[in-house]
């Protein structure tokens, strides 16, 4: 797709406040695709006034029209899926199967989900003598990363409109094709003037600028931790209602029961599946001692497998600081099966497969989120020494547990400190809430736990 060159503003696309521009790079080759403004608090301030302006009457549009044009929206995302899976594949390098199968596949499924969200949900209900009405925030800040860059998009817009809420979206500086392709599809949906807005440009400026700004009503934010940190803060300091979805570095823990072959394949899938490049991968196996060997084998030949099929990581940044993880790996003692530090290419910043075994809990890459295709085993004595492991983490975004019967395996997912659990390599659903426990976020997307946060609740009494 062609690059805007302004902000989509009160439904229209107008000329940026400055000049400055940000380059967009295929990470595949490293040429630069397309030019979008890199937005400024003025850029930013024009959107929120747009959106305050047009909150009133979208708050006010029974909730049946609001699914409609959400409905209308999911039609056009399905029309224009080819064209999606293009552009992120463009800026974000993932394989084009990929990206036609999850990055503008799962979208749809969850745009479709509020359409029909927005026209069953309880926004009202009587309790005693009072009756309880669920009502829109107000003004909605959402800011949101590169790894997911449509499906993180829209599972922030589509709740919040359903809600009644209106938005201004500041998206990730590697993938704002994208979401400029996302504000053409809401302004083909119908959706009014000023309910959706759209500022590209850099954390620091623009997004911190929708942050802190004062008509803003809740900051949604999915990113890093530390910056979720502040935005946090922030957010609190002005009593601002915020939602956080942030890092992650959960545990596919197998326990002895389990299909072991089948419970490390899914695994492995798991972690290299975009490039390593998911918050809720499970990218600490952790396997009991007397099966370690044998998982570490099978890792090893399904990361093998992968070889050259793997997209690369976003930017140089990314792949030198997966690349330094790798090399941490190494000094602090884990033992590289697969994969490694150096490049298997000369252009693009692509990341080879990495598979480590003699991983300790405590080394940096069992700690800290990596976000690249490296995946560390982890032996564990028995079950207290495994669920030990699996929550010894300052994240709790997802995991998984694999068992011999499902009993065993919820029994054991009950007592992991976090918000997502796969059983036996359960499948994705887009209804289920999604969310960090610990310093893996605050709030909860997708379903209707996902539109509640955008709502808050008023009681009259009768
Ligand atoms: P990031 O925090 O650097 O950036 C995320 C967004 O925040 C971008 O739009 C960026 O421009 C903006 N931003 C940066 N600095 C800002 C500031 N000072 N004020 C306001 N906005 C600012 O994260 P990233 O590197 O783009 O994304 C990777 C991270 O996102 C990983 O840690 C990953 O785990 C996390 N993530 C979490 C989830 C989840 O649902 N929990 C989903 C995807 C990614």
């Amino acid at each position: 797709m062609k690059a805007h060159d302004g902000m989509y503003i009160d439904g229209a696309w107008r000329p940026a406040a400055g000049t400055d521009t940000i380059e967009v790079v295929n990470p595949v080759d490293e040429q630069v695709i397309g030019r979008v403004p890199a937005g400024t608090a003025e850029d930013v301030d024009a959107a929120v006034r747009a959106a305050r302006a047009a909150f009133p009457a979208w708050a006010a549009t029974p909730p049946a029209e609001r699914a409609a044009r959400l409905a209308a929206l999911r039609d056009i995302l399905v029309a224009r899926k080819d064209e999606i899976a293009e552009t992120v594949t463009a800026e974000l390098g993932s394989p084009l199967p990929f990206s036609q199968a999850v990055h503008a596949g799962v979208p749809i499924a969850v745009a479709g989900s509020y359409a029909e969200l927005a026209a069953t949900y309880a926004f009202e209900e009587k309790v005693g003598n009072s009756t309880v009405y669920q009502e829109p925030v107000g003004v909605v800040g959402a800011i949101t990363p590169w790894n997911y860059p449509l499906h993180q998009i829209v599972a922030k817009v589509a709740p919040a409109l359903a809600a009644g809420c209106t938005v201004v979206l500041k998206p990730a500086e590697d993938t704002p094709l994208t979401a400029q392709l996302f504000a053409e599809t809401v302004a083909e949906a119908g959706i009014p003037a000023g309910v959706f807005n759209l500022v590209t440009g850099l954390g620091p400026v623009a997004g911190q600028a929708l942050a802190e700004h004062p008509d803003v009503d809740l900051v949604s934010f999915t990113g890093s931790t530390a910056v979720g940190k502040r935005i946090g803060a922030t957010a609190g300091a002005a009593v601002k209602r915020v939602a956080l979805e942030l890092g992650g570095k959960s545990a596919n823990v197998i326990l002895p029961s389990a299909d072991l072959a089948k419970a490390v394949g899914v695994g492995v899938a798991n972690v290299m599946s975009n490039s390593g490049q998911t918050c809720s991968a499970w990218t600490r196996m952790l396997v009991h001692t007397a099966q370690y060997d044998e998982a570490v084998e099978l890792a090893a030949a399904a990361a093998e497998k992968y070889g050259d099929r793997i997209g690369p990581v976003v930017n140089a940044k990314q792949q030198a600081r997966v690349r330094s993880y790798i090399d941490k790996g190494v000094t602090e003692g884990a033992r590289l099966v697969v994969g490694g530090p150096e490049s298997p290419r000369e252009q693009g910043y692509f990341v080879s497969p990495t598979v480590f075994s003699d991983v300790t809990p405590e080394m940096t890459i069992a700690q800290e989120e990596i976000f690249g295709p490296v995946l560390s085993i982890i032996r564990y004595e028995d079950e207290a020494d495994a669920l030990r492991i699996a929550n010894g983490t300052v994240y709790g975004l997802a995991g998984a547990v694999w068992a011999g019967d499902e009993t065993e395996a919820v029994a054991f997912a009950r007592r992991l400190d976090t918000g997502q659990v796969d059983i036996n390599g359960g499948r994705f659903n887009p209804l289920a809430p999604f969310g960090g426990y610990k310093q893996s976020g605050v709030g909860r997307e997708l379903g209707a736990h996902g539109l509640s946060e955008y709502l808050q609740t008023k009681s009259l009494q009768f």
